[in-house]
């Protein structure tokens, strides 16, 4: 059964749920494909009555989301309401705005005039993970459905009620059927709904392999596709950073939702001066965090998602060190019922070890002292990844100038990674392509048509 509830604080199963079989997914593809046709006319009023009711819908519900994530991936509770709430805000940014990101755009030929005109694509496919439950769908939800597509989504399997209760948010908000359906469907069963000829686009979310399986069947396809993958983030500490403040961001970058974010801070890049002081207090902020029940709202260090999420990290952890690292803290499994990985610290990563070039999903930070800033950009730059990054100093001039050398989608200066609906969001390399959210998010599946009028005789052949 591949979709299946299982507590990560117990390890327990809650629920299990069927995959849809052929047939089913037949009639859901056809009924998706049949609301493309009435949706794509629908006045954008009539859009926004619908993906606004269900931002509002969102708010006013925002425990019973919460405790859903929480029950099934193991996001602190507190974290799992504030991802609720930022989904909310998701829809409703793309509910106030999408109809002017999508208005025609005025061109200047030097002959005649010209217009861009923006129409939806038709059914999108989106296929999306277990560790931010309703903020990744939001953002595929928002901006394509208030652009005219209509979206069959197919979400991780652990995190099936997740799924579920956000499809029924769509028709408590008053969407017609097919306008967003949720699929409960094998890896086999997706690769038909990419070769599908009534799916127009694909957008991923997920891990380097899948993006390489999923972009390449979209390719074999032509279909448009977006790709938003994972990341090993430089979080760069400079001489004349204010460690009081870095402190406590260090921590947050790398434990936020128990370390399993796309661009958490994994690499933390030290200049020499600082080094000894930063580790120093990195560690005793590390150690103070308090493992136990994420429904609890006073743990700070929550379990894992899954068994073998935990069972790899450990795993990548063993090789590390058999590789030469060393484990400054942690490295083991808590010994405690359910999925909960010690904070831990790993220092003396060389190229060649394949940690180097690996990303950590959760609570396992790999620490380098480097010699200058320009040590500094040279080994956040020796990754296959490209997400984003920081950078903490108090010369913000400074910071900027770091930023601009980074090779990577997003930078942020005294801050971690962080979206705002009002952002675009993503990377490069192997961390994908396209971006979601803020305008460009709205772009990705629409047609770009041209419209030219140019009143002359037709010259002479
Ligand atoms: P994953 O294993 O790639 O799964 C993501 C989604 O893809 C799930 O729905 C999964 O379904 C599906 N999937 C995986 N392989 C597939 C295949 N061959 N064919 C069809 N569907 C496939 O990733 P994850 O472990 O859940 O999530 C963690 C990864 O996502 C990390 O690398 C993280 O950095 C990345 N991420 C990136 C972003 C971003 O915006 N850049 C945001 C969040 C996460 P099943 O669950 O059924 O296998």
């Amino acid at each position: 059964m591949a979709y299946k509830s299982i507590n990560p604080n117990d390890g327990k199963t809650v629920k299990t749920f069927p995959e849809l079989t052929d047939e089913q997914l037949e009639n859901k593809i056809a009924t998706a494909a049949k609301t493309f046709e009435t949706w794509k006319k629908t006045p954008y009023a009539a859009r926004v009555a619908i993906v606004a009711k269900a931002a509002e819908l969102m708010r006013t519900h925002v425990d019973k989301f919460a405790r859903h994530a929480t029950l099934e991936m193991g996001k602190l509770i507190n974290e799992a309401r504030g991802e609720v709430t930022f989904s909310a805000d998701i829809l409703a940014y793309y509910a106030k705005n999408g109809e002017r990101f999508l208005a025609p755009v005025k061109l200047h030929p030097t002959h005649g005039e010209a217009h861009m005109e923006s129409s939806p694509i038709g059914v999108v496919f989106g296929v999306e993970p277990w560790n931010f439950p309703y903020y990744q769908l939001a953002r595929v939800a928002g901006p394509h459905l208030m652009a005219g597509n209509t979206l069959v989504v197919k979400h991780a399997g652990c995190v099936p009620q997740c799924a579920i209760e956000f499809e029924k948010l769509w028709i408590d908000a008053g969407a017609p059927e097919g306008l967003y359906t949720n699929l409960l469907i094998s890896h086999e069963q997706c690769d038909k709904v990419i070769d599908d000829p009534r799916i127009k686009g694909v957008a991923l979310t997920g891990s380097v392999a899948a993006g390489r399986s999923i972009s390449a069947r979209a390719g074999t396809n032509l279909k448009v596709s977006s790709m938003e993958l994972g990341g090993s983030d430089a979080f760069i500490v400079l001489e004349d950073a204010d460690l009081e403040k870095t402190i406590p961001w260090a921590v947050w970058g790398r434990m936020y939702n128990a370390g399993q974010t796309c661009c958490a801070s994994k690499r933390f890049i030290v200049v020499e001066a600082i080094a000894d002081k930063f580790l120093e207090k990195f560690k005793a902020a590390l150690e103070a965090l308090k493992p136990g029940d994420p429904m609890d709202e006073k743990t700070t260090h929550g379990p894992l998602s899954s068994e073998p999420a935990l069972q790899q990290l450990l795993h990548q952890v063993d090789v590390a060190v058999a590789n030469g690292a060393k484990v400054v803290l942690g490295g083991k499994r808590l010994d405690r019922p359910g999925f909960f990985m010690q904070t831990t610290i790993l220092t003396d990563v060389k190229p060649g070890n394949p940690a180097f070039r690996d990303e950590f999903f959760g609570p396992v930070a790999m620490f380098f002292r480097v010699k200058d800033e320009a040590a500094a950009i040279a080994l956040a730059n020796d990754s296959d990844f490209g997400l984003g990054g920081s950078v903490f100093t108090k010369d913000v001039a400074r910071g900027k100038r770091v930023a601009s050398q980074i090779d990577t989608g997003m930078m942020f200066i005294n801050n971690i990674d962080w979206s705002d609906a009002e952002l675009p969001f993503g990377g490069i390399k192997d961390s994908g392509y396209g971006r979601e959210l803020g305008n460009m998010g709205i772009q990705e599946f629409v047609n770009k048509k041209l419209v030219r009028t140019h009143d002359m005789v037709a010259p002479l052949v």
